[in-house]
């Protein structure tokens, strides 16, 4: 299959699991995540009609991402991975949406940075939903806190959580973890779901899916 064929087959998934689920037609995202493919295979997807992307290193996407959104005016950049306060700049002047806020130091240099440049960026605070010690994100049990933080001291736009299930786990207690955590912090938005459980965290209320292999291939 080529890049054009399994980009529709993931949005038809996405969008059959929607409705079986009782869903709104359009009410999952897909982020086609982008990571380790060139330029030229990212512009397979934006001529297929793909709009929203992620990318998990600032360095990376600086080097494919200026001169893709030149190209194309209705691009949406979701940074994915973590993201270290020296490189809070380039980001806000790069990303729509950052998805990999998790404590008060990085939000802190985003809410300047943001501030400095006027940009208008939406943020999602990941959450480590498995209290993983190797993996980023707030402890569920500082989450809702850290999220009414982030909006009342530095009046950042708190869009939704995020998580990466731990692997080899069922994602299905995470996901509904990361959902219980959202409605208690009055978010309507939830980032989870990658290729292997895309499906699941749709069923469990996804409002964007992050989507790589499955649509680039395997890196
Ligand atoms: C790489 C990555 C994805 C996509 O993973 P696939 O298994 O290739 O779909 C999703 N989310 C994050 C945070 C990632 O780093």
């Amino acid at each position: 299959m080529v890049l054009a064929d399994r980009l529709a087959e993931v949005l038809n998934t996405i969008a059959a699991t929607a409705k079986r689920a009782g869903r709104a037609d359009g009410s999952v995202t897909l982020v086609a995540v982008s990571k380790t493919f060139d330029a030229d295979t990212i512009r397979l997807a934006i001529a297929a009609g793909q709009r929203v992307f992620g990318e998990n290193r600032v360095q990376e996407a600086q080097a494919k991402w200026p001169d893709l959104k030149q190209e194309t005016d209705d691009i949406e950049l979701h940074l994915i991975g973590p993201l270290q306060s020296n490189k809070a700049a380039d980001a806000v002047a790069l990303f729509d949406v950052i998805e990999t806020v998790d404590r008060e130091k990085i939000a802190r240099a985003l809410a300047s940075e943001i501030e400095r440049q006027g940009r208008t960026l939406r943020l999602y605070v990941q959450v480590n939903t498995g209290l993983e010690p190797q993996k980023a994100g707030i402890a569920p049990d500082d989450a809702v806190a850290f999220v009414d933080f982030c909006r009342n001291e530095l009046k950042l736009t708190i869009e939704g959580l995020m998580c990466i299930p731990p692997a080899g786990e069922n994602p299905g207690p995470h996901f509904a973890l990361l959902q219980k955590l959202a409605a208690e912090a009055g978010l309507a938005k939830l980032s989870m779901g990658m290729s292997g459980d895309y499906q699941t965290a749709v069923e469990f209320g996804a409002t964007s899916v992050r989507v790589g292999s499955a649509i680039f291939g395997e890196r």
